[in-house]
């Protein structure tokens, strides 16, 4: 049974895997696997694919993700360049300390995208999985950043403050996230037993919640920086009878894997383009739940 789509005003974010790999193994990466075989992975097919999302929602969000994205700064270049400027542009890299390719060419990078990109998402841990590139050059990146921070099984508590404060010097805010392959419908919102969300609250100043039926945001502020508490489910689509008694699937993300192909999950699901075109707007349904998040 084929259900409608149903998806938000502006339309579904786009993701795009880059036909890079990264040159790390973090515990707790759910995109390696994907680039074991890299035979069909394609720019151009990627770059057609972008087409067809930019002409179908031309004001959704796309975010570029590995792998790396930042391996092949030309292809990157070409990637970018394809999606016009309506759109809202985020990165989700290392910054990568990488042969042939310096921090220096990086940040030019940066330098000559930063009306193309809305904000570059670093990866940090509270352990080291990769081989980091100083944060003097973090901070030297010319668009908006944030610290990207994946709070994995037994993470040292102790440790937290000062993780914020290496980046608070540089005042870039930082999101903490749940191991998101552990997200359930049901601990989703669940506060209780979230040992994440009570070793933040015992060390910081909550803030407020927002969210939707796909993810949210516990926000905190410690001193002068905003942190976020971010969960989400570990696939995109939401099956939802209206009601008029329709049920539709409701897509909050869309992919363009290494190859091009488009999917509409995390779970190998392809997307019907021609649905697509026919697609319900609703919506968002993203909003603020309690206190602020506006700070
Ligand atoms: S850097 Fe990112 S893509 Fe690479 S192994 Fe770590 S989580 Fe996975």
């Amino acid at each position: 049974m084929s259900n409608p789509y149903k998806t938000r005003a502006g339309g579904a974010t786009v993701t795009v895997f880059v036909p890079y790999d990264c040159r790390n193994n973090c515990p707790f990466c759910v995109n390696k696997q994907e680039y074991r075989d890299c035979s069909g992975f394609s720019v151009e097919k990627i770059i057609e694919s972008i087409h067809v999302m930019d002409e179908i929602t031309p004001r959704c969000d796309f975010v570029f993700t590995g792998g790396e994205p930042f391996a092949n700064l030309g292809d990157l270049q070409r990637m970018l360049d394809a999606i016009p400027t309506s759109h809202n542009v985020y990165i989700n890299t290392t910054f990568p300390v990488q042969p042939g390719c310096d921090a220096e060419e990086m940040i030019a990078f940066t330098e000559r995208n930063k009306d193309k990109i809305s904000c570059i998402n670093i990866s940090r841990h509270l352990q080291k999985y990769v081989e980091e590139s100083p944060d003097d050059v973090i901070s030297r990146i010319a668009t908006p950043t944030r610290i990207n921070c994946v709070l994995y099984r037994h993470y040292p508590t102790d440790k937290l403050k000062d993780f914020v404060e290496r980046f608070r010097k540089f005042g870039i805010p930082i999101q903490f996230r749940y191991d998101y392959t552990e997200t359930t419908p049901d601990n989703l919102y669940e506060e209780d037993h979230d040992r994440i969300l009570q070793d933040l609250r015992s060390q910081f100043t909550y803030m407020g919640l927002d969210g939707c039926r796909m993810r949210n945001g516990f926000h905190f502020l410690y001193k002068d920086l905003h942190m976020t508490y971010h969960k989400t489910l570990p696939y995109s689509t939401i099956v939802e009878t209206d009601e008029n008694g329709v049920t539709y699937d409701i897509l909050y993300d869309i992919l363009i894997k290494q190859n091009g192909e488009l999917h509409s999950d995390w779970t190998g699901v392809k997307l019907d383009v021609e649905k697509y075109r026919n697609v319900t707007f609703e919506p968002y349904d993203l909003h603020v739940i309690n206190g602020v998040i506006d700070f």
